[in-house]
């Protein structure tokens, strides 16, 4: 087993769609960035690309690279996703925290699971999204920015089972 930690911070911005574990929430705001900013996706695939030693997304989805604008992160998600399984593991389990003042996470928390359960192709009792305010503390506690931490465990696959 290997295991990797990630963290995002995006500001939130006026006119923006936002976007957090791969669920559209209703917000007046969204969060900026050269894809749709989900910080939520960001540090979990940062945390995937921990656990191989792989670097991390800004790396392979630079944002100098005109492909990559307006990349959704589900699609980033995918592709580290993939880049895990290449190399012969898969996603054991993800631990998150969303640090938002506003808007409330927890109506979309099940949401957030089934969406990245999908993309990790593991159970949702395998991800768990958790979220706490800043307490009015800060950038994020006066609501300019979101923030996102989180751990993700991946294990070998049993190479014998998966040819059975
Ligand atoms: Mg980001």
């Amino acid at each position: 087993m290997r295991i990797g930690i990630g963290y995002d911070i995006h500001r939130l911005v006026e006119d923006r769609k936002l976007f957090l574990g791969g669920v559209e929430i209703p917000y007046c705001k969204g969060l900026l960035g050269y894809s749709d900013g989900d910080v939520v996706l960001h540090a979990i695939a940062d945390a995937m690309l921990g656990s191989l030693s792989l670097g991390d997304i800004g790396q392979h989805f630079p944002d100098t690279d005109p492909k990559n604008k307006g990349i959704s992160s589900r699609e980033i998600l995918k592709k580290v996703a993939s880049m895990v399984s290449e190399r012969g593991f898969g996603v054991h389990n993800v631990d998150t925290v969303i640090l938002a003042e506003e808007p409330k996470v927890h109506p979309y928390r099940d949401m957030m699971r089934d969406c990245l359960a999908e993309e990790l192709a593991v159970t949702r009792d395998r991800i768990n999204i958790k979220a706490t305010t800043n307490e009015g503390v800060g950038s994020i506690g006066k609501g300019e920015a979101i923030a996102a931490y989180a751990v993700v465990s991946v294990t070998e696959r049993d190479i014998k089972c998966q040819s059975a």
